[in-house]
C-alpha cells in the first residue's frame, strides 16, 4: 500500500509505519546520547504508545536500563487500513528494545477495566524481576472511560466552566485565525470529564498492584498535568480538563499516603505544552504552541516529549539527590515554558498575530510538523511513495 496522509481536523486516519519506526529510533538515538540515569528497573508505563507515555518508556528503557510492561489501546493494520501510530510505535519500541537486550511487554486494551488491570498484574508477575514494579507512570489521555461496574460510558468535553470563553484559534492546516466562542460545560459535563481525566482510576491501578503484592518497597507512581499561562485557563486550567486535572492532584497525595507505608511517593508533573494526538484537539492551544514553539525555539530552549521525560528523570526525579519539586511537591517540567521572557514574548505575540502574518509570527509551520510526524508522515528520510505492508508484524 501506498500511504499519503488523510486528515480532517485534528484527526489523521492515515499512518505511515517506516515514520513512526525513524520517530522511535529518533527517540531511541536521543536518549542513547545523553548519560546513563540511576534510575528504577522495573517500569509500568499506562499509556506508553505515543507522546508522554511513550517517551517516559523510552527514557526508561534507555536511561536506565529499566524492564517495561506498556499498556495502551491502540488498532493493528489490516489489508485495507492502516494500524493506528501507537500500535507501530510499540512494535518497533519493542523489536528494537530486544534486539538492543532489553525486556519490553506489553497489554493492549482498555486500561479502565479490570480485566486489563488483571492482565497487566499476571504479567507483571510473569515478565518483571521479582515479579514486582518500582515505578508507575500513568500517562492515559483518554475521550472516554467506560465504567464497567456501573455499566455506562463517561465522555470528556474540553470546555469552559462557569462562563462562556471567546478566544483566537487557528485552523492549523490553513493558517486560518479567527475567534472561537465555547459555551460553559454543564454540570454532568463536568462530572464526566473528571471521571475520564481524573485520577479514580489511577488511584484504581495502584490499589489493584498493591493487593496483588506486585509494588516493590519504595515504590513510586506518577502522572502528567498542564497549567498553561493565561491565555489558555478558561479552556484548560480553569475548564473542565483543569477539573480532571485538580481531581489527579487530590488523588495522587492520596496514593501518596497509601504509598508511604511501603516507603514510596507519588507524584504528578506539569510537562510543557507538546504536540500530541491529545493536545491537538484542545481549541486555542495550537495557536498557543505555534507562538511558544516560535520563542523557545529561538531562545534554543525548546523541548518535545523525549526531551522532557529525560530531564525529568535526569534532573527532577533521579538526579543522585533530593527530589526537585515546587512549593506544592510537584515537578515542573513546564519551567522553561512558564519563564517570564518567554511568556512575556508570546503574550506580545498573541496580542498581534492574525491569518496575514500567522505564518512570520509564529511556528505554525513546526505545529503542522510535528502533527503529521505522529502519524510518521512529514520526515525527509523516508519514501512516501514506495509500497508498504501495513500488516507489518516484527
Ligand atoms: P497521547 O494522546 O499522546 O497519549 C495517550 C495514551 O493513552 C496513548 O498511549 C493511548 O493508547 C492511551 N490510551 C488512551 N485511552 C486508553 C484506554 N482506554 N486504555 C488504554 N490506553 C489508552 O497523550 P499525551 O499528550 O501524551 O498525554 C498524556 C498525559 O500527559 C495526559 O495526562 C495529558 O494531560 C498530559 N499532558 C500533556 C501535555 C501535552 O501538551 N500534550 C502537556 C502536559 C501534560
Amino acid at each position: 500500500m501506498i500511504i499519503k496522509p488523510k486528515y480532517r481536523g485534528f484527526i489523521c486516519t492515515t499512518v505511515h509505519p517506516m515514520g513512526c519506526r525513524k520517530n522511535i529510533w529518533d527517540q531511541i538515538e536521543y536518549i542513547k546520547s545523553k548519560g546513563k540515569i540511576d534510575g528504577p528497573k522495573r517500569v509500568l508505563v499506562i499509556g506508553s504508545s505515543t507522546g508522554y507515555g511513550l517517551a517516559s518508556r523510552i527514557a526508561a528503557a534507555y536511561g536506565f536500563s529499566a524492564t517495561t510492561i506498556g499498556v495502551f489501546f491502540e488498532k493493528p493494520g489490516t489489508d485495507c487500513k492502516t494500524g493506528s501510530a501507537g500500535w507501530y510505535n510499540n512494535r518497533f519500541f519493542e523489536a528494537q528494545a530486544k534486539k538492543d537486550g532489553l525486556d519490553a511487554a506489553h497489554v493492549n486494551g482498555d486500561a479502565f477495566s479490570r480485566d486489563v488491570k488483571t492482565q497487566t498484574i499476571d504479567m507483571i508477575k510473569d515478565f518483571m524481576p521479582d515479579g514486582k514494579v518500582d515505578l508507575i507512570v500513568y500517562s492515559l489521555a483518554a475521550p472516554k472511560r467506560k465504567d464497567f461496574g456501573a455499566d455506562r460510558i463517561y465522555n470528556s468535553v474540553i470546555k469552559p466552566v462557569g462562563s462562556a470563553f471567546t478566544a483566537k484559534t487557528v485552523d492549523f492546516h490553513t493558517g486560518k485565525v479567527t475567534d472561537i466562542s465555547i459555551a460553559p460545560a454543564q454540570d454532568d459535563e463536568i462530572m464526566e470529564t473528571v471521571a475520564v481525566m481524573g485520577g479514580e482510576d489511577w488511584k484504581l491501578w495502584v490499589n489493584d498492584l498493591a493487593r496483588a503484592g506486585t509494588l516493590a518497597a519504595g515504590a513510586e507512581t506518577m502522572a502528567f498535568s498542564y497549567i498553561g499561562p493565561s491565555v489558555t485557563h478558561a479552556i484548560y486550567k480553569d475548564g473542565t480538563i483543569g477539573r480532571g486535572k485538580a481531581d489527579l492532584e487530590v488523588k495522587s497525595k492520596e496514593i501518596g499516603d497509601e504509598l508511604s507505608g511501603i516507603g514510596g511517593r507519588s507524584f504528578i508533573s506539569i510537562n510543557k505544552a507538546v504536540v500530541t494526538q491529545a493536545s491537538s484537539a484542545i481549541p486555542v492551544v495550537p495557536l498557543y504552541m505555534s507562538l511558544l514553539f516560535k520563542v523557545m525555539k529561538e531562545k534554543g530552549l525548546h523541548e518535545n516529549c523525549i526531551e522532557q521525560m529525560y530531564r525529568l528523570f535526569s534532573e527532577k526525579l533521579y538526579n543522585g539527590s533530593e527530589v526537585i519539586t515546587d512549593e506544592t511537591g510537584r515537578l515542573r517540567m513546564d519551567d522553561f515554558e512558564m519563564r517570564e521572557d518567554v511568556q512575556s514574548e508570546v503574550t506580545r505575540l498573541w496580542g498581534a498575530v492574525d491569518s496575514d502574518n500567522i505564518y512570520r509570527l509564529s511556528d505554525l509551520e513546526g505545529f503542522r510538523n510535528d502533527f503529521f510526524k505522529l502519524f510518521g508522515f512529514a520526515r525527509d528520510d523516508v519514501d512516501y511513495e514506495a509500497d508498504v505492508d501495513v500488516e507489518v508484524m516484527l
